[in-house]
């Protein structure tokens, strides 16, 4: 066989759509030959698929946000490369800031479980704010008057409603109304711990009891202390101003360390290693230095010493003595 290629046809229709694959080899003597591969075909969905016509986009990163929304070529090779992609299959109007924690996608960057995610209330429906939107078009849709322009913070409150109410076991009154009478029914969820957040928020950081009974004037939550005392564990903040500073620490000081007297009245001696000098005639000699220190004010002396010998300390704990001569009284009376 000298070469071989493989096409593949495809078409689709109002019934159906479908494709089908072919094989075009030439073989060693020159002849060109075709063989059928397979197909595949599958009939037109009954409900009609309408494409989306509005699209928006949304991130979290601003700064992503002010690369998109600006000149490409005004950014290095790397950034202006992928901005100019997106700029290609995407008109940067489209594009909107959304916050982090408000964010789904952020769940799959971040890593969340597959448990939290089953309970995740943003996951499956979106952003708070992206379901009164869904409401707005819903009522547009349905040709009820509805407001234009940004989100009224009613529109906002009643969606939260509609997908709270969706979110936990409801036990509403008549009037439908959730109060402390005829409080919602808060199940173990993220929406729960979300709820939690905010009042704990709103209330500037209070503690368990506060926290929850406010969360309790809408609903009910079972075990709801250990969920709250769980929930504000977690905040960051709160975390910030509990934490107390460390101290390190310490033995006890020997009594020489702490009682008031003279500098260098109580004293620690050591050698340091050898350091190299320059002796008169231009060559080098090695010599060491006698660290004296004041125990009590943890004042330093030196003293310059030949060599290591027993003979050199000696003397250079006499120049010692002899430059603190206060000393002398003190440790010999
Ligand atoms: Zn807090």
């Amino acid at each position: 066989m000298d070469s071989i290629e493989v096409h593949i046809f495809s078409d689709a229709s109002i019934v159906a759509y479908g494709a089908v694959a072919y094989f075009r080899y030439v073989n060693l003597r020159g002849e060109v030959g075709t063989s059928f591969v397979m197909s595949k075909c599958r009939i037109s969905p009954l409900k009609k698929l309408s494409l989306p016509r509005r699209v928006f986009l949304w991130t979290d990163s601003e700064i992503c946000l002010c690369w998109i929304k600006g000149s490409a070529r005004e950014w290095k090779q790397f950034v202006s490369n992928r901005v100019l992609e997106i700029q290609d299959c995407t008109s940067p109007d489209r594009w909107k800031f959304c916050p982090g924690l408000e964010n789904p996608a952020d769940k799959l960057t971040r890593g969340e479980n597959s448990h939290t995610l089953l309970n995740d209330s943003v996951w499956w429906q979106g952003p708070v704010w992206l379901r009164a939107w869904v409401k707005r078009f819903v009522a547009k849709l349905r040709k009820i008057t509805c407001e234009s322009g940004t989100l009224s913070a009613a529109e906002i409150k009643e969606a939260e409603e509609y997908w709270r109410n969706l979110a936990c076991q409801r036990t509403i009154g008549a009037s439908g109304i959730i109060n402390e009478k005829h409080p919602a029914i808060l199940p173990k969820s993220k929406f729960t711990d979300l709820i939690i957040m905010s009042e704990h928020e709103k209330s500037f950081h209070s503690g368990v009891v506060s926290t929850l009974s406010r969360v309790r004037n809408n609903f009910w939550l079972p075990r709801g202390r250990q969920v709250v005392k769980k929930v504000i564990s977690e905040c960051l903040i709160c975390k910030k101003y509990a934490l107390k500073p460390t101290k390190q620490l310490t033995g006890q000081l020997p009594r020489d360390r702490v009682v008031e007297s003279p500098p260098f009245a109580v004293v620690g001696i050591d050698f340091t290693g050898a350091i190299t000098i320059k002796a008169g005639d231009q060559s080098c000699k090695k010599v060491y230095i006698a660290l004296f220190t004041c125990a009590v004010t943890r004042a330093v002396h030196i003293e310059v010493v030949s060599d290591m010998s027993v003979k050199s300390f000696i003397f250079a704990l006499r120049r010692f003595f002899i430059k603190k001569r206060w000393l002398q009284n003190y440790l010999f009376r």
